[in-house]
């Protein structure tokens, strides 16, 4: 009875996916929980944090409503618990969509447990062994702890207990200009925090491209966050009821009070007490379990998906491996990760949205790239909708229109950037974009107009001839 054709670590979106697709194929699936299905995406990631950032954009808009013509009566007072509150219903109610019930009633058998590999081909969970055909590991990552004298004993909140405040930080430290130290750093100052936000490089977003990065900071700027970039935090210590923080850039030292910090730098995966020795499945601590561009571990039996182990820490790109996961594992599919078309975004105000090749990688591997820009204040909607920053950049291959790449900054970027995502990964090129006819007016407008711009970059010779010479006849 105990014997599956896939077995299953981690319930969270890789593993939830896999379990799913393997489940409506007709497998005998077990699906291994030790802590709350959904994993750090529904419980402590994206959910609480989109739910938060909601909040925090209304009592933004409430406090520009004047530049609307709105009047918003009386001030305008957080109610931090009901905001917390309202996180909780949200989160309580998508985890109804993945409920043991749920999946048993699809025919998944849930465990509940650390699970243990036994040898290459079972699992221990509790008292109970399980047998597997295919196994796949998607156990997720923690967050990291960065080596601050002093932190550990001040005591620090991280993305697993911030969602858990009950009461709004009035002076908030942010330590990583990352994705989730930008979110939270203005989703927090939004709701009143007075937020200093610490980012050990030159610009937030490091990855992203250097003006998309620029707008965020003005951004955060205006939403009065103390933003200090290559700088770093050197010491922490507790002053009466003040947590008192080192930071230091270039020989300069500088000391802020703060009732709490928030640590928001970076993950590391989960592969300790999973016996991976056991099961001939290769790991390194810092870059988790490695696997193969089929995502297959050092045991062909066993597969690893998600923030265990890919580059991409996206839930969108764990649901993609899921599915990659039950073709190759089940189906001897060759299914690769590298030819998936995956956008991110960092839902920051504005959103920051990209897909495919950046400039520098293009540049790195001499490929000849043309990029065409469309500024949101160029778009009527923007201007109607008052959200005219930032810009629609598409980057296609030199004299093809192949597109290559966007970067979209916009209030709704993540939104935006799926028209170009589409045709990127039906290979249709800019010229096709141009052709797709649009309600008017609306933001994805941007994207036609950098399809336009594209198309008058390559003058037609014959057909500018043959138009010239009908029209002066
Ligand atoms: C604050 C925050 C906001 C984010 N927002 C976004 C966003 O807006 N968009 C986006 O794309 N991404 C976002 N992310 C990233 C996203 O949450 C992760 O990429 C995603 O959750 C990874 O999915 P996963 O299935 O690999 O792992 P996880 O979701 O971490 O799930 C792993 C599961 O495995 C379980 N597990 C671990 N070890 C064992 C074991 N030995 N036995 C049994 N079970 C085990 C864990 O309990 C967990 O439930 C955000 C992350 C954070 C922290």
């Amino acid at each position: 009875m105990n014997r599956y054709h896939l077995l299953i670590v981690g319930a969270g979106p890789a593993g939830l996916s896999a379990a799913y697709a393997a489940a409506r194929s007709g497998a005998r699936v077990a699906l291994i929980e030790r802590h709350l299905l959904g994993g750090n995406c529904l419980n402590t990631g994206c959910i609480p944090s989109k739910t938060i950032i909601r909040t925090s954009r209304l009592y933004r808009d409430m406090r520009d409503a004047e530049q609307f013509g709105a009047q918003v009566p009386g001030g305008i007072t957080v109610d931090f618990p009901a905001v917390m509150a309202r996180v909780r219903r949200v989160r309580a109610r998508l985890s109804e969509f993945v409920s043991a019930e749920r999946l048993a009633a699809i025919g998944i058998d849930v465990y509940f447990g650390e699970a243990r590999f036994a040898g290459p081909d079972s699992v221990t969970v509790g008292a109970e062994v399980l047998r597997f055909k295919s196994a796949l590991i998607t156990t997720g990552a923690r967050p990291v702890t960065p080596p601050i004298p002093g932190l550990e004993e001040a005591g620090y909140l991280t993305y697993e207990n911030v969602f858990d405040l009950t009461e709004c930080p009035k002076r908030l430290l942010v330590i990583g200009g990352g994705p989730v130290g930008c979110e939270l750093a203005q989703a927090f100052a939004r709701l009143g925090s007075q937020v200093t936000l610490v980012q050990d490089e030159p610009m937030f977003l490091g990855h992203e491209e250097r003006d998309a990065a620029q707008l965020l900071s003005d951004a955060l700027a205006r939403d009065g966050i103390d933003i200090h970039l290559d700088t770093q935090a050197i010491g922490v210590r507790v002053q009466g009821s003040d947590t008192v923080v080192d930071l230091v850039r270039d020989d300069t030292m500088r000391t802020v009070a703060v009732d709490r910090i928030l640590v928001g730098a970076g993950t590391t995966p989960n592969v300790q007490n999973l016996a991976l020795e056991a099961a001939g499945v290769s790991y390194d601590a810092a870059r988790g379990i490695l696997v193969d561009d089929f995502l297959r571990t050092t045991n062909r039996r066993i597969l690893a998906a998600g923030d265990v182990c890919t580059a991409h820490k996206f839930p969108h790109i764990e649901s993609v491996a899921g599915r990659i996961v039950v073709a190759n594992a089940l189906f001897w599919g060759r299914q690769r990760l590298s030819a998936q078309v995956v956008p991110w975004c960092t839902f920051t105000d504005p959103e920051i949205a990209h897909v495919g090749m950046y400039v520098t990688e293009a540049r790195e591997k001499n490929v000849p790239i043309k990029t065409f820009t469309v500024l949101m204040h160029q778009v009527a909607r923007a201007i109607a909708d008052g959200e005219e920053d930032g810009f629609v950049k598409v980057h296609v291959r030199e004299a093809t229109g192949q597109i290559l790449g966007a970067t979209v900054v916009a209030r709704h970027a993540g939104d935006l950037i799926n028209e170009i995502s589409l045709a990127m990964s039906a290979g249709l090129d800019l010229q096709a974009l141009g052709r797709v006819n649009e309600p008017y007016p609306t933001q994805s407008q941007a994207i036609t107009m950098a399809a336009n711009a594209y198309m008058q970059s390559r003058p037609n010779a014959r057909r500018t001839w043959l138009r010239t010479k009908w029209l002066s006849w």
